[in-house]
């Protein structure tokens, strides 16, 4: 195989991602604007990370020129619910517009393999649960909408230009690299088990829980975390089912558990040993009340399921990661 262009790959679920393709053997080459990613990520000092945005077409022409690419990872992407709902233009604009111009290249070099981070937020609020791949798609935030039209997009794409490829409709990525070398740090942090574990560190004074009045079994959204290192494994096993059967695929990727804010901060006080100080607020606007997975189809198409189903297990690693990071053993 040629190599893999990989946006976004300095970021959290794309730096996982490239390490692991460098285990396997492959090539990554890495395109990040660094705006949320980092550079130390990166942990292969032979990965080529090209510093820059996916609107500059020049720059992605001139990666096209000089490398084999077989096929794309398509991480980068703006991806806080939230700053969706009060600044759509800039989700539109990175996660629809950016991409465009990079299908437009990948069309003029004849690399028609792509493999795309899409999300559960384009379920919407779900009718039924667990989700599976046939629920209907209707995105309530911004986010959500924005790779819900990428989708779309490279659905034409595939009728169109013969294109193939994968949806990966991640549920709550979480946890860090079991070695602690890599994890989570954005910046700002708007992530649940990143703030409950900044909270117990004093690193904020508290955790404030959205919400208490969802038809939950305790009131607060139940969400699905899923292993970081095992939403890494979906891309490598989706890379190689499009390249061994040349077909396009879709999948859910979350563990099928479902796991309520509370018991979440639960968890994380019986992992940790600490108390998680906290406080109640209202909700936060465009969540559903609770989103969890089907993941049957990854299983029977990818031969792909989590690993880590115990949510204790994402926890032990990122706080193993935050810890890492706040003894400053692994800051360079
Ligand atoms: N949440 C919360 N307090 C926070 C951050 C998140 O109660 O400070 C809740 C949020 O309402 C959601 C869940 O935790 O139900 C997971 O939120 P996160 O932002 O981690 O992921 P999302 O589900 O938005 O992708």
């Amino acid at each position: 195989m040629g190599k893999i262009l990989v946006t976004g790959g300095a970021g959290y679920i794309g730096s996982h991602t490239v390490r692991m393709l460098v285990d396997k053997g492959l090539e990554p080459i890495v395109i990040d604007t660094l705006e949320y990613g980092h550079r130390e990520a990166i942990l292969n000092p032979e990965t080529e990370l090209v510093v820059g945005n996916l609107g500059d077409t020049d720059l992605l022409g001139r990666i096209f020129e000089y490398h084999d690419i077989d096929a794309v990872i398509h991480f980068a992407a703006y991806a806080s619910v939230g700053e969706s709902m009060s600044e759509p233009e800039k989700y539109y604009q990175n996660n629809i517009s950016a991409p465009l111009n990079l299908l437009s290249v990948m069309r003029k070099y004849g690399c028609k393999t792509f493999i795309f981070s899409s999300t559960c937020a384009t379920y919407g609020n779900p009718q039924y649960a667990p989700l599976d791949e046939l629920h209907p798609q209707n995105p309530i935030n911004p986010y959500g909408m924005s790779k819900y039209m990428l989708e779309l997009i490279l659905k034409d794409y595939e009728r169109a230009y013969d294109f193939k490829y994968a949806f990966l409709r991640y549920f709550n990525a979480s946890g860090a690299s079991p070695d602690g070398l890599i994890g989570e740090d954005h910046n700002p942090e708007t992530h649940l088990i990143p703030l409950i574990l900044d909270a117990i560190q004093g690193d904020r004074s508290h955790i404030t829980i959205f919400g208490t009045d969802y038809p939950t079994q305790d009131g607060t959204c139940v969400r699905d975390y899923i292993h970081v290192n095992d939403l890494a494994t979906a891309h490598l096993a989706a890379l190689d089912y499009i390249k061994t059967k040349n077909e396009s695929v879709v999948c859910n990727l979350g563990t099928g558990v479902g796991v309520s804010v509370k018991e979440m901060i639960a968890m994380a006080e019986e992992v940790t040993g600490k108390k998680v100080p906290l406080q109640y607020g209202e909700r936060r606007p465009g969540d559903p009340p609770f989103l969890f997975a089907n993941p049957a189809q990854a299983k029977s198409i990818l031969g792909w399921e989590a690993s880590y189903k115990d949510v204790r297990e994402i926890i032990k690693h990122a706080w193993a990661w935050k810890t890492g990071i706040k003894s400053g053993k692994f800051l360079q």
